[in-house]
């Protein structure tokens, strides 16, 4: 069973690894047909332990994760569920409304702002915040956050003096992107907003001939697991929470093991990961918005 964190501003706890609905599964339409593919692999995802599911309005893919979570046994209260707006970030309350009927949920566990590249003639951020904040007042999300800020979007937002802090930033994070993340990082490290890494195996989808390649199959053999399991332990000892994704059931089971702490890695291995990701800056989402600023 997954390991739990709890997110500071909202004393909400959280499994330390998210199983992830976009991605792999991404339609982008909300109006499709429900993805019997997806329905079962977030069955296989329950059943072998993860109790955290990541999903957004972007994905179209919330109906088939609500057929999922009403085919299963386990309680709500066990499972925590996040989901993200941004198409719809001009209606904050409605979006939420019907994300939540989509997934067949009467409240999320966690409601992040997908990216902060939306139009601010439409919406301003403090108003766009003002609205997150109501959601969590009326019951129908638990905690909020935002996903791909940047350190100057943070601050813009704790400027506003918010009356709820973001709980979490959910950002791309793996050895490619972590030298252009430490700023970051540390800010919000800083402010006491949680760390979730999205696409924690980069290296290995992404590029899977890039200079950490070697050294994560050296560590594979060295603790007898996956270069899989290398890479999100590595994101773990750093103090983040993960959110990965796949369509095997065994790799979800083994992936589920690297909260196991009898696994660690030496802090002279998870040094070297470092170096070896800093040869190469490798960004696969939102890379315009943010690496162009
Ligand atoms: P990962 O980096 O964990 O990659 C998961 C993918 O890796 C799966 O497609 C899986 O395929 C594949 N994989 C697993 N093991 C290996 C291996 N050994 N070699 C090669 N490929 C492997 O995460 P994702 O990039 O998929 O993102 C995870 C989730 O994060 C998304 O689903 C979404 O929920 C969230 N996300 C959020 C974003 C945001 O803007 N907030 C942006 C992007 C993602 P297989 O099925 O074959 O195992």
């Amino acid at each position: 069973m997954s390991q739990t964190v709890t997110l500071s501003s909202s004393k909400t706890t959280i499994p330390l690894i998210g199983y992830g609905t976009g991605t792999k599964w991404f339609s982008g339409d909300n109006s499709k047909p429900i993805d019997k593919d997806l329905v079962k692999s977030v069955h296989d995802a329950l059943s072998v332990g993860y109790r955290h599911l990541d999903a957004a309005e972007m994905y179209g893919t919330e109906t088939s994760v609500g057929e999922a979570l009403r085919t299963q046994s386990i309680a709500r209260n066990e499972i925590f569920i996040t989901s993200k707006v941004f198409k719809n970030i001009e209606n904050i309350e409605k979006a939420c409304t019907d994300v939540l009927t989509r997934l067949g949920v009467d409240y999320l566990d966690l409601w992040l702002i997908h990216a902060p590249f939306f139009d601010r003639n439409k919406i301003s951020l403090e108003k766009a915040w003002q609205e997150m904040e109501k959601l969590v007042e009326s019951g129908k999300v638990k905690a909020i956050g935002v996903s791909n800020f940047q350190k100057r979007h943070l601050e813009e937002l704790f400027a506003l003096n918010p009356k709820i802090k973001p709980a979490v930033n959910q950002i791309e994070l793996h050895p490619y992107v972590y030298k252009a993340s430490r700023e970051l990082l540390e800010y919000c490290k800083s402010k006491d907003v949680a760390i979730e890494a999205y696409s924690p195996l980069g290296p290995l989808t992404f590029k899977s001939d890039g200079p950490a390649n070697e050294i994560l199959e050296k560590l594979a053999q060295k603790y007898n697991r996956t270069p899989a399991q290398v890479l999100l332990k590595w994101n773990i000892i750093k103090g983040d929470i993960v959110i990965t994704t796949s369509s095997k059931r065994d790799r979800l089971e083994d992936f589920l093991k690297t909260t196991d702490k009898n696994f660690q890695l030496s802090d002279e291995d998870v040094k070297a990961i470092d170096d070896a990701g800093a040869k190469l800056h490798f960004r696969k989402y939102w890379t315009k918005e943010i690496d162009s600023q």
